[in-house]
């Protein structure tokens, strides 16, 4: 606390990021990161543009990143605004679109960067809670929108944390039945498993889908993400954008993040091994009596029936493996949630369990 400070930092209720140790020889299963390191097309790229020109500000409107991303969905550059990273897009969203008089509708149980965005632009929120078997129900969200008016709606799809998807016929279901309300899905982990929205955009007006390459693309060192959307609500993000930051992408984060929207080959691979991982993982986990949720993220969220998530991360961690847990809420602190590795790193993970559930006796609550 500080008297400096202004009205709004002592609100403030700042997201916790997963941690990133100074610690070498650790296995980092903890945020998400793709376990292999990113296309050469990208490096080689990057390579090419870290020279003379970096004098020189980069493209205010990132139009060669754009026209590549609007080829790669069959949108015109119009419809697409890029940030530094998506958690960037995510805030001008909130801000440009989702803080109106009436409440933004989130689920009780989702990415954490939500709430506290709604905090800081004063953004009014109610939570809808996720069934038993921790999916989104559409039918709630389309009852709010009957009785009334609704501020916006946002969900990752998948997912996060518990990495369950939502079908694409219920997003439309949910876009048509709330026609006055901007909807927000954010597709961090879509290509791990779930079907984009964005083939959508052109008949929903409402529609904003957001996407990462941090996750699937391996770059989240970069720092890039996307919106797509209507060029009306596009313009909407741009125009705060442009109040804030000229500049978020600079010439290095363009170059590498063109490369490696082109480079198929590489994602393709690269994706298919995660995916191959992640049934090898969530069926080791399974034989040592965890309950895994349907995971279509690269990263599974599984409970064991008689250990604390917390005590499993901490002792984890003993072993030099880091994973996470979330305390809050309640329902879904007894799990854990693991970043899917290499083949190597969740054989590391599933013996160290092993001898954690098998070796100890359980402390029971
Ligand atoms: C990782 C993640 C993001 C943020 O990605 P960046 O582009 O690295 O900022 C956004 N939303 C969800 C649900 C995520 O898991």
């Amino acid at each position: 606390m500080s008297k400096y400070w202004s009205d709004v930092v002592h609100g403030l209720t700042p997201y916790v990021p997963g941690e990133q140790p100074k610690l070498t020889g650790l296995i980092k299963l903890n945020t998400n990161e793709c376990p292999y390191g990113p296309s050469l097309r990208v490096l080689q790229a990057i390579r090419e543009a870290a020279g003379e020109d970096l004098r020189l500000y980069p493209d205010p409107d990132a139009r060669a990143l754009k026209e590549t991303i609007a080829a790669h969905h069959h949108l015109q550059p119009e419809q697409v605004f890029v940030g530094n990273g998506s958690d960037e897009v995510l805030a001008h969203a909130f801000h440009a679109l989702l803080k109106h008089e009436a409440p933004l509708l989130f689920p009780d149980i989702t990415y954490s960067f939500y709430p506290v965005y709604a905090r800081l632009y004063g953004i009014s929120s109610r939570q809808l809670p996720l069934d038993a078997q921790f999916r989104v129900v559409v039918d709630d969200y389309l009852a709010v929108c009957a009785e009334g008016r609704v501020g916006g709606i946002i969900f990752p799809n998948p997912n996060a944390p518990t990495g369950i998807a939502l079908e694409l016929e219920e997003v439309a279901r949910l876009l048509t039945g709330c026609p006055d309300a901007v909807v927000v899905v954010d597709e961090a982990y879509v290509d791990f498993g779930a079907e984009t929205a964005a083939t959508l955009i052109n008949r929903h007006p409402n529609l904003i889908v957001i996407r990462t390459l941090s996750k699937a693309r391996a770059l989240a060192g970069l720092r890039v993400g996307y919106a797509l959307g209507s060029a009306e609500l596009i313009e909407g993000i741009t125009r705060v954008k442009d109040s804030f930051n000229s500049y978020p992408l600079d010439r290095l984060a363009m170059a590498g993040s063109i490369a490696a929207i082109q480079d198929e080959t590489w994602f393709a691979h690269t994706r298919e091994r995660i995916v191959t991982s992640r049934h090898q993982l969530t069926a080791g986990l399974r034989a040592l009596g965890f309950q895994v949720l349907p995971s279509a993220a690269n990263f599974v969220f599984a409970r064991h029936p008689t250990r604390d998530g917390a005590e499993l991360a901490a002792r984890l961690r003993e072993q030099r493996i880091l994973v996470r847990n979330f305390r809050q809420p309640e329902r879904i602190a007894p799990f854990l949630r693991i970043t899917v590795g290499t083949d190597a790193q969740c054989e590391a993970l599933l013996q160290a369990l092993a001898g954690i559930v098998q070796g100890t006796p359980a402390v029971l609550s």
